[in-house]
């Protein structure tokens, strides 16, 4: 088969969607054409346009969906994806995660973040929003790898100016240093290769920020209109440190408002113990929320009350956080987010509404893109979209050869609680094809 690497092209396949206007959409053997701008001109059933189906590419019996969308993840601490289990968050930065970043230098760099952002087109996501570490340099490594491999990110240096991991940079000047590196990396890559790379003001937690550090941040991302993003009420011990460092804060939400972080722009991650407060200051401030069920397992960290946040009207996308979460898949994520909320019922916890396979995906999906403020570009197969794209062979998850799905909610079910590594055969972003799908190393 000659797949398309670029485009213009026209693809002949079965179609998958959530709609931004809400509902999905779902065509047994669909067309879908990209454009030379790399921008999705048509999506629907093909007996709409016989003479394009007639030379199109044939994809059936394959699924072509939006591309995921990773609201958090950590690139520098792939190698340790799946390690430290047994441990809290605090003890498992300490053990398995500030050795890594602290080893994060250019030609460490230069190894993993390819390797890394290939990682992520081959589980099917093609827009990422990243913490790299704590240096320039290897966020530029980081930057350039994403510029050569295609894919949509979103990347910041992490900032720290208390028990940094660093111990060559003197504490005194630290603030000042990170905040003219983190400036420096908005000038080169905040809109670059056609606003498809931008930047994330990273503050990597209150605990390891000061309230200064936390407000010069914020006021760097307000005024160069780059991302504000950090780490919110992951883990109860973290909780009581934060309480302990900022005294004077009502509670853990209001540290970053008190610094001016909470808006449109930021996307705080994990938000598992929202008080009501807290819960309603983020809505009224539109603030994005990256769910990572995985993740807050893995580090028994809690069990977000989905059901309430979305009754409130909190504005939530999924991530992988790995290497906290082991699993890059956000399909994984999506299923372990749907058995954390049966959990959640079978203790009695949980009476809202049960959220369906097409919900997760919808998450997983137009929900990032919405969070990022690019909901308009991205997220679903709609026309005058950018075609940011996977193609996924539902054979991987069928559970005996031969079986196959032609309604939509059976289909979704199985990619989620039967996601396969190697599910995901093609991926595009902007209509150019990227390395790693189909590809196993
Ligand atoms: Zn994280």
């Amino acid at each position: 088969m000659d797949l398309p690497a670029a485009p213009a092209f026209a693809l002949r396949t079965r179609l998958l969607t959530p709609l931004a206007a809400g509902g999905s959409r779902f065509e047994t053997d669909g067309l879908l054409e990209v454009d030379a701008d790399g921008r999705i001109t048509f999506v629907g059933p093909g007996t709409e346009r016989p003479d394009v189906l007639e030379r199109a590419i044939d994809l059936r019996p394959w699924v072509v969906l939006p591309g995921m969308v990773d609201l958090h993840a950590h690139l520098p601490q792939f190698p340790n994806a799946g390690l430290g289990a047994g441990m809290d968050l605090l003890a498992w930065l300490e053990k398995y995660i500030f050795p890594l970043e602290r080893g994060f230098d250019v030609p460490t760099a230069e190894r993993v973040a390819p390797a890394a952002w290939r990682a992520f087109a081959a589980a099917g996501t093609t827009t990422a929003l990243v913490y790299g570490a704590v240096y320039e340099a290897s966020l530029d490594a980081t930057f350039r790898a994403a510029e050569a491999h295609g894919i949509r990110a979103i990347v910041g240096k992490v900032m720290m100016d208390r028990g940094t991991y660093d111990p060559t940079i003197d504490p005194s000047t630290i603030l000042e240093r990170s905040l003219a590196e983190s400036a420096r990396l908005i000038e080169r890559w905040h809109g670059a290769a056609g606003d498809r790379l931008r930047y994330a003001v990273t503050p990597r937690f209150a605990v390891s920020c000061t309230a200064d550090l936390l407000r010069e941040s914020a006021d760097l991302a307000a005024s160069t209109g780059a991302y504000w993003q950090t780490h919110v009420s992951e883990d109860k011990g973290e909780i009581a440190e934060v309480a302990r460092l900022f005294p004077e804060a009502i509670d853990y939400v209001d540290v970053y408002d008190r610094a001016g972080g909470l808006g449109d722009r930021t996307v705080l991650a994990h938000a598992v113990h929202l008080s009501d407060r807290e819960l309603d200051r983020l809505v009224e401030t539109r603030t994005h929320v990256a769910h990572c069920p995985i993740s807050n397992l893995f580090l028994a960290s809690g069990v977000m009350p989905l059901g309430r946040y979305l009754d409130a009207g909190l504005s939530m996308g999924l991530g992988s956080d790995v290497a906290g979460g082991p699993d890059l898949s956000i399909f994984s994520v999506m299923r372990v987010g749907y058995y954390s909320q049966n959990a959640r019922r079978v203790a009695g916890e949980e009476r809202g509404p049960v959220l369906r396979p097409m919900d997760w995906l919808r998450l997983g999906s137009l929900g990032g893109a919405e969070a990022l403020g690019l909901g308009d570009r991205i997220g679903s197969l709609e026309v005058g979209k950018e075609a940011d794209l996977i193609a996924v062979d539902p054979a991987f998850t069928a559970p005996l050869p031969g079986i196959d799905d032609n309604d939509p909610e059976d289909l979704v079910s199985r990619l989620i609680f039967r996601a396969h590594p190697d599910m995901v055969r093609l991926a595009w972003v902007r209509g150019r094809r990227l390395e790693g799908p189909g590809v196993r190393g």
